[in-house]
């Protein structure tokens, strides 16, 4: 079966390889692989060539926390703290979502990520319906790892968002059966406790007994907001994180969401079980959860991913934005610089890669490695001129300047605009269904 042969040329390549190289070249694909990065490609055969002057070829950005359930829910959840924004607004909602709403959610919210140069995300789904959110991954292309959110207990949790702790583990096992590897490997399952108030004790050591004997990733919540770690040190007794702990839910497999009131204790836990954090700048101050103190993660050597979350927690899922933001958002407490935008763009290319365990596959533009890539059309008056690269792209780019964008070699985004998708259609099923949700829960 001869490979498809495709040839970028003449970019400014933002490699984000182990010496940092930023060279002016080519870079060849083959199928779905990187197959040679370098300043001038002399291929024998290929199949497509594109030529890409003015343009930064970059890893497409990895968000390790998204909620795609949520993209209808934009702009209805504003002014709330995280346990009220929950119970009055998100949790209804998302028990109104029926699968045909789940899926047009989630084909906005990932057309909205790779529109704006977002290929990889961890993605934690609402209770029901999870399969509508990987049919939409699917038919996107995006490379997605997904979880069903675990909840079988709780204050405040309309009635079916709430399993049982059996049916929570016995869906999200078939779910894993069905998805874990699918579509050339760019579907994956991870476990997806919501958060420990949610959660029982049994579910939780179930999901870290089966997430282990399966190889299967484990996404969770934890210490986002002053308020939910007060209420999980009543019902346990401790911190937020040593109880994660106590439960078997940290290591390198494990995703946690926010991360902004750990305890110096907890943050130890987190480097010596390598578990990642997933950083969400927007959502953390929209909800006024706090500002998480990444560059103390970071000189721990804790791995740090850069995500949106969700749309009603800041509205858009651009992850330029996120970028931007996290980068800034240090500066008052520790001093300008303290985060390079250098740093922060790996961050959110091989940060995200890494905690999604996928660093050897994604993040950097390398021999080997998929093609996930990003080009960004530098002709336009914010981005010029350019005198240094990471600037630019911290600071600079936004969502609205990238211009193609591949995923394990296939174009899904061509001049700005997603292929396959009837954008003007699916606005018009978004804004039905929103109503119709906002309508039914109004009643309630
Ligand atoms: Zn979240």
């Amino acid at each position: 079966m001869p490979r498809h042969r495709l040839l970028l040329r003449g970019a400014t390549v933002v490699t984000m390889n182990p010496g940092r190289e930023v060279l002016a070249g080519d870079v060849l694909v083959e199928d779905d692989r990187i197959v040679d990065v370098a300043p001038k490609i002399r291929a024998t055969r290929v199949d497509e060539l594109r030529l890409l002057p003015d343009t930064l070829l970059i890893p497409g950005l990895v968000q390790p926390h998204i909620h795609l359930c949520q993209t209808l829910f934009r702009g209805r959840a504003d002014g709330l703290e995280l346990l009220d924004w929950l119970r009055e607004r998100i949790w209804p909602f998302e028990a109104a979502h029926t699968p045909e709403s789940l899926y047009v959610s989630a084909m906005l919210g990932g057309v909205e990520l790779l529109r704006s140069g977002t290929t990889a995300i961890l993605d934690m789904a609402t209770v029901r319906h999870t399969e509508a959110v990987f049919q939409a991954a699917k038919k996107l292309g995006i490379r997605a790892t997904i979880g069903k959110a675990l909840m079988d207990k709780g204050q405040g949790v309309p009635r079916n968002l709430k399993d049982t702790t059996q049916d929570a583990l016995a869906e999200s096992l078939a779910l894993a059966e069905r998805w874990h590897g699918a579509e050339n490997g760019r579907l994956r399952y991870a476990f997806a406790p919501r958060f420990v108030l949610s959660c029982t004790e049994e579910l939780m050591r179930a999901v870290a007994r089966e997430a282990r004997a399966r190889g299967l990733g484990i996404h969770t919540h934890a210490s986002e907001n002053a308020g939910e770690i007060e209420a999980v040190r009543e019902a346990s007794g401790l911190d937020n994180v040593s109880f994660l702990r106590e439960l078997g839910c940290v290591g390198h497999d494990t995703v946690l969401a926010h991360c902004v009131w750990l305890t110096s204790e907890e943050q130890k836990i987190l480097r010596e079980t390598g578990t990642h954090v997933a950083h969400c700048p927007s959502s953390n101050l929209k909800l006024a959860s706090g500002v998480a103190k990444i560059p103390e993660l970071l000189a721990m050597g804790i791995n740090v991913g850069i995500a949106a979350d969700g749309a009603p927690c800041i509205n858009t899922l651009d992850g330029f934005l996120e970028l931007r933001l996290a980068a800034l958002i240090q500066g008052p407490r520790s001093g300008p610089g303290a985060l390079s935008s250098e740093k922060a763009f790996e961050l959110a290319t091989l940060g995200g890669a890494r905690a999604l365990g996928l660093a050897d596959q994604i993040g950097s533009i390398e021999v080997g490695k998929k093609a996930d890539l990003v080009a960004i059309d530098l002709r336009a008056a914010h981005l010029t001129p350019m005198a240094d690269v990471y600037s630019t792209l911290v600071y600079g780019v936004r969502g609205s300047d990238v211009a193609n964008v591949w995923v394990d070699g296939v174009e899904r985004v061509r001049n700005g605009r997603v292929r396959g998708v009837k954008l003007p259609s699916l606005r018009a099923e978004a804004e039905r269904h929103a109503s119709r949700i906002a309508a039914e829960t109004a009643r309630v």
